[in-house]
């Protein structure tokens, strides 16, 4: 998958070198690259905001530096995403969906955030998806950008060791996931569950499908509302 990322803070990305991600990169399952916005800028204090029309406190990013960093990175092909508290709330369904893209495009935004003219431009030429982290704000986009792509990249085949991870993790299937344990078997008076121990392939599976629907039903109401009942068997029904 080909990677773009545009920002005012490339340093930003340091981390991207590191474990996975980083790994990914030397494979060439990622081909990342992360361009500096200020590239794009033609004034000597290489500027790329400026005050909001209409009044109101902070800065907006200017359109220009903006539209000729998108011409120069855009391609056929490619999918622009832009981190924003007014996207859509980003789920493990849509990094499955950026997962099966060829190229994105990332586009960290500042201040106020950017000049919408932007988005509404680069959308008459490619795909555009606004996404959200949450309900609240963060000073930028770059922070929002390594977390979707640590969610894309982890599906990527080949980046985990091993791909059961996948389907057997919280999200997955629309559940959150059992507790996990490892050694020692008791530690500071606490016991891994018996059945854990008790090699019964059976008996752990039905007990970790029991402590998923439990947990997801306690702490995730809303997803164990939406759970389809037709993923129920009968011995959910009964626990
Ligand atoms: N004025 C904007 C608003 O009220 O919607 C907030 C701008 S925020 C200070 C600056 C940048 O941080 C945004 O343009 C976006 O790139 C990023 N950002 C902030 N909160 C975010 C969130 N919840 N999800 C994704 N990106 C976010």
């Amino acid at each position: 998958m080909k990677v773009d990322i545009i920002s005012i803070f490339p340093d930003y990305f340091a981390p991207l070198e590191l474990s996975l991600i980083g790994k990914a990169r030397t494979t060439g399952t990622l081909d990342l690259t992360v361009h500096d916005l200020r590239t794009w800028t033609h004034d000597v204090h290489r500027t790329v905001d400026d005050s909001p029309y209409g009044g109101g406190p902070g800065m907006v990013m200017r359109p220009e530096p903006w539209g000729q960093a998108l011409d120069a990175v855009a391609a056929a092909g490619a999918t622009l995403v832009v981190p924003s508290p007014v996207g859509k709330p980003f789920a493990q369904a849509d990094a499955h969906e950026l997962a099966g893209l060829d190229h994105l495009i990332f586009a960290c935004g500042r201040y106020e955030g950017i000049d919408q003219r932007v988005i509404d431009d680069a959308a008459d030429r490619m795909p555009v998806r606004e996404v959200s982290l949450g309900d609240y704000v963060l000073f930028g986009g770059e922070v929002a950008v390594i977390v979707i792509l640590e969610a894309v990249t982890r599906l990527l085949p080949g980046v985990l060791g091993n791909a059961d991870s996948l389907t057997e993790e919280s999200h997955a299937a629309g559940l959150l996931e059992a507790p996990v344990y490892t050694k020692p078997q008791s530690w500071r008076g606490r016991e891994v569950p018996e059945v854990l121990r008790s090699g019964d392939h059976g008996r752990i599976a039905r007990w970790r499908r029991e402590q998923s629907l439990l947990r997801t039903a306690a702490r995730r109401p809303d997803l164990y509302a939406s759970y389809p009942p037709e993923h129920l068997d009968k011995k959910d029904r009964k626990a």
